[in-house]
C-alpha cells in the first residue's frame, strides 16, 4: 500500500505545554483513519502541524513522498490536502452557491479571475457538489438559514470545491442530529469511495469513528497511546484507561 500521508516523530509545544510529543502516523491512500483521545489530548494540534498552521518543533511530515513541513496551509492545499475545522467556516449572509464559489481560492489565485467572475464550469461543479451533498434544493438559501448539520454538510461540499486528494476532518459530527449524522456518513463514505479521497477524521463519537474508520490511532497527553484496527483500539486496556481519565 502507498502512503499519501506520513507524519514521523513530530513535536509540537506551546510555552511549557507540549501539545505533540513525537507523533508518527501513516496514511495509506484511499484509507479513511480515525484519531481518537480525551479532550486536550493533542488532537487538533496534529491536525494545525500536518496542514501547515503552524510550524513544527521537529519531525517531518511527507504527502505524496514530499516533505512538507515547511510548507503553510495555502501551498499544503494546493498540493491537494486540506482541513475542516469542528466550528464551521462559512458566511451566512452569502447563498450556499456563493459560499461554495468562493471557497476555491486555490484555484482562482489572482483577483482579476475572480473580478472577471467565475467560469460556467466551476458553477457547474459547485452545483454538483451541492447535489451530492443534498443541498441542490438550498443553493439559493443563505448559508445562516440551513441547520447546523446541514451547514457541516455546505463546509464538506465546499471543502470538495478545491479537488482534494485527503481531507483532514475535525469533529464532522459534533452538534449534528442523528438522523443527519447517517446522511453525513454516507457522504463520507462515497467521497472516498467514488471520488477517492484519502480521509483523516478526528471524532468522538464511537459508534461513528468504529464504523466509519479502517484503523484508529489514539493519542493521551500528546503522546500515540493505540494503533490499530477499530475492535482493537476500543478494547485495549491503555484506551479504557486514557477515557476513563486513568
Ligand atoms: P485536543 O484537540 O485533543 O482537544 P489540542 O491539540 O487542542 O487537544 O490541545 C493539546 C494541548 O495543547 C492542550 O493542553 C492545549 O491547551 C494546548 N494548546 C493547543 N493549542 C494551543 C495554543 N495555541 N496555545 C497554547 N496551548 C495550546
Amino acid at each position: 500500500m502507498t502512503p499519501i500521508l506520513q507524519v514521523e516523530k513530530v513535536s509540537k509545544s506551546f510555552g511549557g505545554i507540549v501539545a505533540n510529543s513525537d507523533i508518527s502516523l501513516r496514511v495509506n491512500e484511499g484509507e479513511i483513519v480515525g484519531v481518537i483521545g480525551p479532550n486536550g489530548s493533542g488532537k487538533t494540534t496534529l491536525f494545525n502541524s500536518i496542514v501547515g498552521s503552524h510550524p513544527v518543533d521537529s519531525g517531518s511530515v511527507r504527502f505524496e513522498g514530499a516533505e512538507i513541513s515547511r510548507l503553510r496551509v495555502p501551498q499544503i492545499a494546493r498540493l491537494g490536502m486540506l482541513r475542516t475545522f469542528q466550528q464551521t467556516r462559512i458566511y451566512g449572509e452569502m447563498t450556499c452557491m456563493d459560499n461554495m464559489l468562493i471557497s476555491v481560492p486555490h484555484r482562482h489565485e489572482s483577483l482579476f479571475s475572480i473580478l472577471a467572475g467565475f467560469p460556467r464550469e466551476t458553477h457547474d461543479e459547485a452545483e454538483e457538489l451541492l447535489d451530492f451533498v443534498g443541498l441542490y434544493a438550498k443553493r439559493h438559501l443563505r448559508a445562516g438559514e440551513l441547520s447546523f448539520g446541514q451547514q457541516k454538510l455546505l463546509e464538506f461540499a465546499m471543502a470538495l470545491m478545491n479537488r482534494p486528494k485527503m481531507l483532514l476532518l475535525d469533529e464532522p459530527t459534533a452538534g449534528i442530529n442523528p438522523t443527519l449524522i447517517n446522511g453525513l456518513l454516507d457522504r463520507l463514505n462515497r467521497a472516498n469511495k467514488q471520488l477517492g479521497i484519502t480521509l483523516l477524521v478526528i471524532e468522538h463519537n464511537m459508534r461513528v469513528i468504529m464504523n466509519l474508520a479502517e484503523r484508529i490511532y489514539c493519542l493521551a497527553h500528546g503522546q500515540l497511546l493505540a494503533e490499530g484496527d477499530p475492535e482493537a483500539v476500543r478494547n485495549d486496556q491503555r484506551v479504557i484507561d486514557a477515557y476513563l481519565g486513568g
